[in-house]
């Protein structure tokens, strides 16, 4: 059975239960009203896995569950178009997400001919429905671009701001001031926006359009941050704009830094970013447990850095020296690299105990520059907490599909990242 019929039996069945069953029995609909997709870039198995070893308590005997293990239902192939092989990255998966169409590395919303694809959010658009995002990247980074704008290269940052002026979502939050010019942020004015960049202006926003930059380009990392809730914050705040629509809403949040952490090899900012993805989840489920008019799906779109949870030869890994890491190794290496008086500071950071050995070989790299102390701090924190990685890039493993609220029973099983598209785009209500 492919999956349009298992939507119409789904759909018939539940549609059908009142015929026969108690009528107060069904207190979620068959079809959601709200949905809400998120993605942890580049958030492949082993993060999860990692994350549930990492918030664990070593002193009771149970290992704790987490919120993945919670509401895990799949896993989906990541794979792109042809042209572009078996690993795909952000941009393709983003736009196979958005529009459940495959198409080529690099591509935002467009096809393998470069042709703009349809996505749930402009299906959302011309159902009356509200749509927004809440990223940690810049909000014209692949994820949110290929959700809410159509271009050829995710590179064409500038191009892909003007798409999502032109895409009328009602809320947008996340970093990324530096792309847009005064010229188009008059111009989102002039669509009726409200624009901020300080997190603390959000509490006097209650009502849509809102245009929130509150980075540069990315937003902090969480591991530098005094919380992990920033996420949480920009999602709680997207959910209360858009319930406003009596009509509904679509909504993408993305934990995109993950990836980035990833992609530097960097277990420790991987795992507070992953927290961070993590509560916002929570929030989301929450949201979900309240309003049974609500569907929420999260997925990657692939995995990033073949993160290995234990690693040469060893059969363990070291959660409590990584828990005590207090900064990023970047963040720790230029500090170092400004000061003659780094070791204590180092050593406070890192906070676990450093060999003789060890510590000339952060001096060494110390005497070179900070990059080179980073690259050697995270060399280290590798080998002390017997963390492995394989590359700097993507690989082309399943990822998991996690879901929760009306036809969440749609996401089971194995399926392609298109499917979660369809599957999401068929819940919405039919045009006239
Ligand atoms: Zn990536």
């Amino acid at each position: 059975m492919n999956y349009k019929n298992a939507v119409a039996l789904v759909l018939s069945a539940c549609t059908m239960l009142p015929l026969y069953a108690n009528a107060n029995i069904t207190e979620a609909p068959a079809r959601p009203k709200n949905m809400i997709i998120m993605v942890g870039d580049g958030m492949g198995p082993a993060y999860t896995s990692a994350y549930r070893y990492f918030q664990d308590n070593p002193s009771t005997e149970e290992i704790e569950s987490t919120v993945f293990d919670r509401l895990l239902v799949g896993m989906a192939s990541t794979y792109p178009a042809r042209v572009s092989g078996y690993v795909t990255d952000s941009a393709a998966s983003a736009t196979a997400l958005a529009t459940g169409n495959k198409s080529y590395n690099g591509a935002i919303g467009v096809d393998v001919n470069k042709q703009p694809l349809t996505s749930i959010m402009e299906m959302a658009k011309l159902r009356g429905m509200s749509t927004g995002v809440a990223v940690t990247s810049q909000v014209n980074h692949a994820t949110p671009g290929a959700f809410l704008a159509h271009n050829e290269s995710r590179k064409n940052y500038e191009a892909i701001a003007e798409g999502i002026l032109e895409s009328d979502a009602d809320v947008i939050l996340g970093g990324g001031q530096k792309y847009f010019s005064e010229e188009l942020l008059a111009k989102f004015n002039a669509k009726g926006y409200q624009h901020i960049t300080e997190l603390s202006q959000l509490e006097s926003i209650d009502k849509p359009k809102v245009l929130g930059l509150f980075a540069d380009v990315q937003m902090p990392w969480v591991l530098n941050s005094p919380d992990a809730n920033t996420l949480s914050k920009l999602t709680s705040k997207a959910l209360a704009l858009l319930s406003q629509n009596e009509k509904g809403f679509v909504l993408l949040v993305e934990g995109s830094l993950i990836d980035w952490a990833g992609h530097n090899n960097d277990v420790a900012t991987a795992m507070a970013e992953l927290n961070g993805f993590a509560n916002a989840i929570e929030v989301v489920e929450q949201y979900v447990r309240q309003h049974k008019d609500t569907l929420m799906v999260v997925t990657a779109d692939h995995n990033t850095g073949g993160l290995s949870v234990g690693a040469n030869g060893t059969y363990r890994w070291d959660t409590q020296l990584l828990k005590g890491i207090s900064a990023t190794p970047a963040s720790i290496a230029s500090k170092a690299v400004a000061t003659d008086d780094w070791q204590a500071a180092v050593k406070q950071q890192l906070g676990f105990e450093v060999s003789a050995d060890e510590l000339q070989k952060l001096s060494d790299a110390r005497d070179q520059d900070a990059d080179a102390l980073e690259i050697a701090l995270k060399k280290l924190i590798d080998v002390r907490s017997y963390t492995g990685w394989t590359t700097g890039g993507h690989t082309g493993v399943d990822v998991q599909v996690f879901a929760a609220g009306p036809a969440a029973d749609l996401f089971k099983g194995n399926q392609d990242n298109t499917h979660i598209a369809e599957k999401m785009m068929s819940l919405l209500p039919k045009l006239n």
